[in-house]
């Protein structure tokens, strides 16, 4: 986790103040989007394995719906806060905005060891979640999906006491369920992909050549190992990964200089995306602290891990090589650091535009779901590349146009659609 003293939905609101002020939105739709439309807070009562009682905390938070159904995670965590959530929330909601998709943001999640509980007892708290939850949800209200530590078992649940309680079948109720089960090909790619079709867009924007560039990145789970796998596909060339050990329960920095292997290193990862350190001496890395990945000399940055990585403690650590910051985790970049790379006129692809891959597909499993059709993979892809690269385009374009730093124009794109959404609807 990261620092303590980090407050996401204090973060998310001043990241929105600031631009609420840079393009004069009035006072009434400020006050409306800084703060989310509906929270629901309930108890979820679940009979444990030995015969005990427990009771969770489980929140669902719906930021804005104006341009679609809410859209976002279900997560499980001991250390979740409303907070986190409703930041989360508000994120999605600039996140569908930008890449243009009919959706808007949601978070839900319950204060909850899901690696402490037995099978059983995780279906009756999805159970107990959606029942709390089943009238204020739905593939025409908001749709949840998997997010920190749920998965496809768990959508499978959610759907099926959906469907119990509302008597009929709804697969566009839930996203992020089992292939064959109304989930979509390319889910598991998309965010890391996303990640790296709009890296290659930058890159040509930089006229940079792929093949020439080297990059340093954090993190080797879902999102990074796609990003990995893609970017090398194109021809880059990764030298330093960083991603936490699991003997020594902390991270470290794996580099080899001449680019390292994937199939070599993802033969010697865990399903959570950990590294054997003493596997990988064994394959010739070098094992360095866990950040020293951010100052590696390379030509790009990738942050994949968590929140809050870059600050104004180590911002200062990034190499004088560094040309390109993609983020494909949410909230890497403090906004004390956001200031010094914009600065450095490093070129950042900010978050909510650079991983929103994850939730176009997802707006692709609803899709299908919803006519109950399925597309190839593909077909998938395909959609996914052309909806990131015209997002991409779309913020770039105005960066460029109004000479503003490429966070600030993915945030002038999200805010002033959904602003419009809003007062169109009359809501403000
Ligand atoms: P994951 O759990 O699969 O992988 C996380 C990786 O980060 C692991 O390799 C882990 O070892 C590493 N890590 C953890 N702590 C670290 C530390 N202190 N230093 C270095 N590495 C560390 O998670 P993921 O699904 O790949 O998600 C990564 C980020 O991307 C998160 O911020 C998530 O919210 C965001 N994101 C994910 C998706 C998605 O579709 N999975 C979509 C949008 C955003």
């Amino acid at each position: 986790m990261s620092k303590s003293s980090y407050n996401a939905y204090d973060e998310a609101r001043a990241q929105f103040d600031q631009v609420a002020e840079k393009i004069g939105l009035d006072e009434a739709t400020r006050e409306f989007l800084r703060r989310p439309m509906r929270e629901y807070h309930f108890t979820i009562p679940v009979q444990m394995d030995d015969g005990s009682r427990k009771v969770f905390w489980g929140y669902r938070v719906q930021h804005n719906d104006a341009r679609g159904p809410a859209k976002g995670g279900v997560r499980f965590h001991p250390l979740e806060t409303i907070d986190t959530i409703r930041a989360l929330a508000m994120w999605m909601t600039w996140k569908c905005a930008v890449v243009d998709i009919p959706l808007g943001g949601g978070k839900g999640g319950v204060i909850c060891d899901p690696r402490t509980m037995t099978d059983r007892e995780q279906e009756q708290l999805c159970r107990g979640w959606v029942r709390q939850i089943a009238k204020d949800i739905g593939p025409c209200i908001d749709v949840p999906a998997p997010d920190v530590m749920t998965n496809a078992k768990h959508m499978l649940w959610m759907l099926d006491e959906y469907e119990t309680i509302h008597g009929g079948k709804y697969p566009g109720f839930i996203t992020g369920k089992p292939i064959g089960m109304g989930g979509s090909l390319g889910r598991k790619e998309a965010t890391g992909f996303g990640v790296i079709y709009v890296l290659r867009e930058a890159l040509k924007e930089l006229k940079i050549d792929i093949k020439n560039t080297t990059a340093s990145i954090q993190g080797f789970g879902n999102v990074a190992q796609h990003a990995v796998k893609l970017y090398q596909q194109l021809g880059g060339k990764i030298i330093a990964i960083s991603c936490w050990d699991n003997n020594d329960h902390q991270p470290y920095t794996f580099r080899k200089k001449d680019g390292l292997d994937f199939d070599d290193l993802e033969s010697i990862t865990d399903p959570f995306g950990s590294i054997d350190k003493e596997k990988a001496n064994g394959l010739g890395y070098e094992i360095l602290p866990g950040d020293a990945w951010i100052e590696q000399d390379v030509d790009i940055l990738i942050p994949a891990a968590l929140e809050n990585q870059i600050t104004a403690d180590n911002v200062h650590r990034i190499s004088k090589q560094v040309k390109v910051m993609v983020e494909g985790s949410n909230g890497p970049t403090s906004r004390d650091a956001d200031k010094v790379l914009a600065q450095r006129k490093i070129f950042v692809i900010p978050d909510f535009l650079a991983n929103a891959g994850g939730v176009t597909c997802s707006y692709f499993e609803q899709v299908q779901s919803n006519t109950n059709y399925y597309w190839e993979k593909d077909e998938v892809m395909q959609k996914l590349d052309t909806r990131m690269t015209s997002a991409f385009k779309a913020v770039s374009d105005l960066s460029r146009q109004k000479d503003v730093y490429m966070r600030d124009a993915a945030y002038i794109i999200a805010i002033n659609r959904v602003a419009f959404a809003v007062k169109s609807r009359g809501w403000v």
